[in-house]
This record gives C-alpha cells, structure tokens and sequence, in this order.
C-alpha cells in the first residue's frame, strides 16, 4: 500500500469533488425525520486526517449536518469502555441483511438485536449506558467524548431535529417497547428513545467528524481514547454492520470500516493511515449515501487503500 505522506491527497479529494459536482445522480434525502427532509441534496462535502497529523478537507467541510446513526459508533465505544464484554449478552454481533429499523428479526430472536448498530441494537447501547442515569448526564458524556475525540467543544445537539424524529419516531418506539417486553431494556422507552434520539441528532462538519474519527485509526497514540484491541473490534463491526442492508456491497466497493447515518455522512477508517468524513445528503434504497459510498470508493481505488490487502 502507498503511504499517505507520498501521495498527492488533496489532488486526489480535488478530482472526487469535480467528479461529484457533475453528478446528477444523487439519490433523495430522508424525509421520515420531517427536519431532516429541510436539507439540499446538493451539499457535498469530505475531509481527511492521517495518522501522521495532515488534513485535507473538500466542499462544505465546515458545515454542520445531522451524524444520525453515526452516533452509535461513539456510544459504542463508551458502553464497551463501561460494560465491556457484558454488553454482548444483549446485542449480537451478526449483519442482520434487513433495513435499520426493521422489525421482523428481533421478533424471531427474543428481543436481542443482531448487532449495536442497527436501530433496536444502538437503543440498546443507549439503554446500557444511562443505566440509572438522568438522560441530560449521559448526552453530556456522549458529547464530551465525541468532542474529546474531535478536540473541538464546538460540537452540539440541533433539539429541533431531536423533536422532530420524537414527533414521528414510533417505530423506534415500538422497537424499544418490544424489547422491553422480552427483558432487554433496563429503563422505559421513551427515556432510551429520548436520548437515542437527541444523540442522533448531534450536528458536525465533515472537519469535525474526520477528527472525531481518528480514535478508530490507531497509529496515533495521542488520538487514543480506547484500547488498540477495542478499536480492532469496533472496525470489525463497522465492516460487517455500518451500512444495515448494503455492508456486504461497501466491503466490496470500498473494503475499509465505514459507518453511515441517514443524514447522509459517512465516518470510513483506513486503520493504521487515515480517518475519512464524507457528506452528501442524498440516500440509496438502503439509506445509505450515494454519492457518499461513491467518493469512498473513488477514495480507495486512488489510494489503494483496503483492509483486504
Ligand atoms: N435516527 C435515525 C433513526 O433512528 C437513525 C437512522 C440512521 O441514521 O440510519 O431512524
């Protein structure tokens, strides 16, 4: 593989960005969280730091959007850090190959979700971690760890979209409810919902989030808020689960650990070289973003750079 240092990146995010421009392909934002459908599809945006301190940045770097399932990525992180491998008793670490919010599966199997980043998993992950807790301390534990990771405290929760997805959110609802019933939610579901859904709606640029990345990229052992084994594991699932139904096609295209959300970033860790954020806010069929998974996967082809060799 070629080392970042010899390689013309911002040359390289250049040509993604003109290539991106051109593209009237762009897929149609998510209209379920009523704010979130307020958004243009024409933003794009990409940011990328190395292990060895550069960053790069494309388009709209600067401007905040809604990291949505993103998010579960950090609370991830923090209920591994709290529980550790208790958390598995309940939540799986299977792809479910269904959408993010379905509910068929958890109906065959017991109340436990297949993995923490499907909807009913990260509900789950938020229940563990407020464990007791009032909803305000945990979100603003989730917030200083995302901001620690970042280095930036200019990282905050748009309560708009937190009361839109509220408003309309009753299939988040229902999933907790049902957990609930089989034993797997510690605390009422509108309280892990309540927080599920304001840290869905954390807004960061594409700047912010490449930096609230590089925890995952290892290399950098300033950038270390979780253990090399930890961050070896929260890759293995970002792989196999961060893009629901489409993960099996991003490993193929893209062959790096990615996490998607529905506003229409893209978190992608080239372990051991670079920590990549991507926005553009137009969804495929699997509610991931295409133009998004598309610059990623120009992304790789120029650098060569793959988990697979
Ligand atoms: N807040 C969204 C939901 O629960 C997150 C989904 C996503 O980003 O994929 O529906």
């Amino acid at each position: 593989m070629t080392r970042g240092a010899a390689m013309d990146l911002q040359g390289i995010l250049d040509t993604i960005f003109h290539e991106m421009q051109d593209r009237s392909d762009r897929g149609i934002v998510a209209d379920y969280i009523p704010e979130l459908a307020q958004v243009s599809p024409e933003h794009f945006a990409m940011s990328l730091c190395t292990a060895d301190g550069q960053s790069f940045h494309v388009g709209a770097a600067e401007v905040p959007f809604s990291i949505q399932s993103i998010s579960k990525v950090f609370t991830l992180a923090l209920a591994l850090g709290r529980l550790g491998d208790q958390l598995w008793t309940r939540v799986g670490r299977e792809p479910s190959g269904l959408a993010f919010n379905s509910m068929v599966q958890l109906e065959h199997e017991n109340g436990i979700p297949r993995n923490p980043f499907v909807n009913a998993g990260a509900i789950v992950v938020t229940d563990a971690i407020l464990a007791g807790h009032a909803p305000r301390e945990v979100l603003g534990e989730v917030l200083r760890f995302i901001r620690q990771a970042a280095g930036d405290d200019d990282i905050h929760i748009n309560h708009r979209v937190a009361k839109s997805e509220q408003d309309t959110g009753h299939r988040n609802l229902a999933l907790a409810h049902f957990m609930r019933a089989h034993g797997n939610l510690r605390n009422a579901p509108e309280l892990s919902c309540g927080v599920y859904f304001h840290q869905c709606a954390i807004e960061m640029s594409t700047r912010q989030l490449a930096q609230a990345g590089r925890f995952l990229m290892g290399g950098d052992p300033a950038a270390r808020l979780v253990s090399p084994a930890r961050v070896r594991r929260i890759n293995a699932l970002m792989l196999t689960c961060g893009h629901y139904d489409g993960s099996g096609d991003f490993a193929y295209r893209v062959g790096l650990p990615g996490k998607s959300g529905v506003g229409g970033g893209i978190l992608v860790i080239a372990p051991g070289r670079a920590s990549i954020a991507v926005w553009s806010p137009g969804l495929d069929a699997q509610g991931n973003s295409r133009l998004g998974t598309l610059a990623v996967e120009r992304l790789a082809q120029a650098t060569q750079w793959s988990v697979f060799g």
